[in-house]
């Protein structure tokens, strides 16, 4: 059985322990690889490690670490079909949602920033006797910790601006789904990344994750994943004063008014409700809908989802695939018998599916469910999975109420042609993300993130080249 290896120092190496963590088949619900079980001690070596690489890799003309940082980016769009499979693999996605969006955004990733790294600027601040100019440095050796949704894509997300900014990076990925950060391991030795400058140590939260979150060395921590974990990390890393930008769990509301485009609202709602089996943190969990559109949209919402097929990840008419792990699937069922509970309605799904021949694979129907309280837990908490809210509103006021009362603020969908209504709800809306009349349309320059229990700062473009420099500012009298 396949054994991936952490990425040390340039090399390929076992963890000290010598012990392997399973690795799983979502579809089958087998295991089908081995992922490292790393602790403190390998942590350790790769901070020796980067340490050791920074100065030089910090040296490095801009120019030179963005030729290398594009030539990875290459060799990831050149391997697209092998990393999308495994990808598929190892977390449950349709092969066809890793080969349009997953994998080529890990490349873009490294291509963006290899060249937002040769735009990247400072300030000079004049006085009438004096300059000010502010120089922005890397930081140093900066860990990066990233969850099982979007592996490749979030694990590149983070490591492409720190490299870009002349950091050296130790990377975990989440050991659900740490397949495509080994291969890149590969790719980045191919592509003649100096050693050192990039470290992937595996293994789970507890004894890898903690060890680089309090590892005094680590001058920085760029986290996605849940607020739970987000707040543990926090707790560590504050007190040691380092910089933490914290991406965490979403609770998003898609607000449908009447006067919207019915039927592109129609099709973006069946995406932003159950695309990667409903596991992105952009996905819009609770439905809004104005009340003289929410019995035709219930009929046909219902209508539209009863058609989504659930299915094998290689099968190309596959609409969800399987759900990434048992303990999540556990948990997303045990989230529809709560809204159950509730006294809500499931409209359609609400039940496990066991494809024919892959029967002890985690599937689960894409779920909606009418006749909730805002307040209850269903409405309130995060679920991460194919399962979704209606409850119709009656004013823009009511409806704005809705949408903050969560302890989340992450994004947000507005469906409307009134432009001054639209302009005014995304100004009030309590989220880092506002859609109007789309969803998960991305520009890599803008700042991504959320408020409130969804975020501590900001990735993207400049922010993110600004959370991985130090600013100093340098002031001559003449
Ligand atoms: P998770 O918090 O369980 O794990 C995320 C990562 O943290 C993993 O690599 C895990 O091993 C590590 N980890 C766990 N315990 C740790 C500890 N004590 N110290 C340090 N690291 C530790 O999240 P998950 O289940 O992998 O991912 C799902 C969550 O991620 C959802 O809440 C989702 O909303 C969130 N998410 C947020 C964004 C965003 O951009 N805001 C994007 C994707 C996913």
């Amino acid at each position: 059985m396949k054994a991936i290896k952490n990425y040390i120092n340039g090399e390929l190496t076992k963890p000290n322990s010598e012990n392997y963590l399973d690795l799983f088949d979502p579809s089958t619900g087998a295991v089908y690889a081995k992922v490292p079980d790393s602790d403190s001690s390998d942590i350790e070596k790769a901070v020796i490690a980067a340490s050791e690489a920074f100065p030089v890799w910090a040296a490095r003309s801009v120019g030179e670490r963005s030729r290398v940082m594009t030539k990875i980016a290459d060799l990831i769009a050149e391997n697209l079909d092998q990393l999308a499979q495994a990808e598929s693999l190892d977390n449950g996605k349709p092969i066809w949602l890793a080969k349009q969006v997953d994998i080529p955004r890990a490349s873009d990733n490294f291509r963006f920033f290899a060249q937002a790294i040769t735009q990247f600027s400072s300030q000079a601040h004049e006085m009438t006797d004096a300059i000010n100019y502010t120089l922005r440095q890397s930081l140093g050796v900066v860990g990066t910790i990233s969850p099982w949704n979007l592996p490749l894509y979030l694990f590149t997300w983070k490591i492409a601006p720190a490299l870009a900014a002349g950091n050296t990076v130790i990377a975990k990925p989440s050991e659900v789904t740490p397949m495509t950060a080994y291969l890149l391991s590969e790719i980045c030795i191919a592509a003649g990344l100096p050693k050192g400058v990039l470290n992937i140590v595996h293994g789970d939260g507890i004894k890898v994750g903690a060890a680089l979150t309090k590892h005094p060395k680590i001058k920085a921590i760029s986290f996605t994943g849940s607020t739970r974990v987000g707040k543990e990390i926090a707790k560590v890393a504050a007190p040691m004063f380092k910089k933490i930008s914290l991406e965490m769990g979403g609770k998003n509301p898609n607000i449908i008014f009447a006067d919207c485009n019915y039927e592109k609202m129609l099709d973006t709602t069946i995406r932003s409700s159950f695309a990667n089996q409903g596991q992105i943190c952009l996905c819009g969990s609770r439905i809004y809908v104005e009340k003289p559109l929410y019995e035709q949209f219930k009929a046909d919402f219902i209508k539209r989802t009863q058609a989504l097929k659930v299915g094998h990840p290689s099968n190309t008419d596959t609409n969800l695939g399987a759900i990434v792990s048992k303990p999540h699937y556990d948990k997303i069922l045990s989230r529809i018998s709560l809204a159950k509970e509730e006294g809500g309605t499931i409209l359609t799904g609400g039940k496990a599916v066991f494809p024919k021949g892959y029967e002890n694979g985690w599937y689960i129907e894409p779920t909606i469910i009418e006749g909730l309280d805002n307040h209850c837990r269903t409405n309130q908490e995060e679920i991460f999975g194919p399962v979704v809210t209606i409850m119709p509103f009656e004013t823009e006021t009511e409806v704005l109420e809705y949408a903050n009362s969560t302890n989340y603020g992450l994004s947000c969908t507005i469906w409307s042609e009134n432009i001054s209504r639209v302009n005014r709800m995304a100004k009030s809306i309590q989220a880092g993300i506002v859609w109007v009349n789309t969803w998960l349309l991305r520009d890599l320059r803008t700042p991504f993130g959320g408020v409130k229990n969804s975020g501590v700062g900001r990735e993207g473009g400049l922010e993110a080249l600004r959370f991985f420099t130090e600013p100093k500012n340098v002031c001559i009298q003449f």
